[in-house]
């Protein structure tokens, strides 16, 4: 069985970022990746410098190519099922659906999050007229009337304050959660509706928001908002390499990507299971690949 420098584990822009540095490093990298990403549900991707507005596949396609010019990286669309640590040879193997296996010296952990949202229908509008990160999608719902749709209070508060900077025609739904006098009253000084009520369906067209209706049948007129939904990791890789996790659930690194488990590295938006960009998570996973590649220049030197 070929043996791998480092096998990496996603091809989101930290996998992607990580296997093009370790790739001019010299180093024999395979990178695996079953397209879950969670941006692919989204038209175009904004902030990434000299690429605004690009569509996620281009973004990942362009990144593919530059990576096709290093002979020693290899890339593969395989779902990764499991890794596990040969301790006796201090080395790791990784199985896929494809039933093959593979050997590597590190392993770089880049799968991401996914979200779970306060109700399933959202899903329906996620990444065209609903998103949940304002600086990536704020300015293209610049002066619309916006949803804000958060089930607790510190959600709702962050994220009404933050999109009235780009809207001011807002209505907040708590899908049944009830907000303090407190709060609702800040609210309604800036003509902020509250609707505390649960929300019974959303109603648009081919993804595109037009209604909001509550359970007393109520409907509101909205054409696209923001949510706050919570986040998870889609797999127990990081569990199941004794890496360790801090009280918050982010996995516990050095700054520079090594997590506990010697060997092993995180890149991107599954160190801490919560929400960046890809210019953030691009740049974490180049960072990263710079501490792969001193442990093994260190290891063999
Ligand atoms: C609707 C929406 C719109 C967004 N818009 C913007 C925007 O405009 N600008 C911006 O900067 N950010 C945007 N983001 C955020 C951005 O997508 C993330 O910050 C970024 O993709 C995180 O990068 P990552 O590499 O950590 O994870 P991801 O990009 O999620 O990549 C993880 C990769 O791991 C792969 N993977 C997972 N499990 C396995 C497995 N078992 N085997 C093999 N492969 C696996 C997946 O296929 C995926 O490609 C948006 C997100 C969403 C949901």
């Amino acid at each position: 069985m070929n043996k791998y420098d480092c096998i990496v584990i996603g091809a989101g822009p930290a996998g992607l970022g990580a296997t093009l540095t370790l790739g001019r490093a010299r180093r024999k990298v395979a990178i695996f990746d079953n397209g879950t990403n969670r941006n692919r549900v989204t038209q175009e991707s904004h902030g990434f410098l000299t690429r605004d507005g690009i569509k996620p596949q281009k973004f990942k396609n362009i990144a593919i190519k530059e990576l096709e010019s290093y002979p020693s990286v290899s890339i593969s669309n395989e779902t990764v099922i499991e890794v596990n640590k040969d301790v006796q040879n201090n080395l790791f193997l990784v199985n896929t659906t494809n039933n093959k296996s593979y050997i590597t010296e590190k392993i770089l952990l880049a799968t991401g999050i996914q979200e779970v949202f306060p109700l399933s229908q959202i899903r329906e509008y996620y990444g065209k007229s609903l998103f949940s990160c304002p600086y990536c999608d704020g300015w293209e719902l610049r002066d619309k009337p916006l949803a804000i749709i958060a089930e607790n209070d510190d959600h709702i508060i962050h994220m009404t304050k933050l999109v009235y900077n780009w809207s001011k025609d807002l209505i907040v739904f708590t899908n049944g959660h009830q907000l303090f006098n407190k709060i609702r009253n800040d609210f309604e000084s800036k003509k902020i509706n509250v609707y505390t009520e649960v929300i019974k369906n959303l109603h648009g067209d081919n993804g595109y928001l037009e209604s909001i209706e509550l359970k007393s049948g109520e409907n509101i007129l909205r054409s696209g908002g923001f949510v706050v939904p919570s986040f998870y990791r889609p797999n127990k890789f990081a569990e199941q390499l004794n890496c360790q996790f801090d009280e918050n659930g982010g996995i516990i690194t050095d700054g520079a990507g090594r997590t506990t488990a010697n060997g092993v590295y995180i890149a991107g938006e599954t160190e801490k299971a919560g929400p960046s960009s890809l210019m953030i998570a691009a740049a974490d996973g180049n960072k990263v690949a710079s501490s792969i590649n001193m442990d093994i220049t260190i290891d063999r030197f």
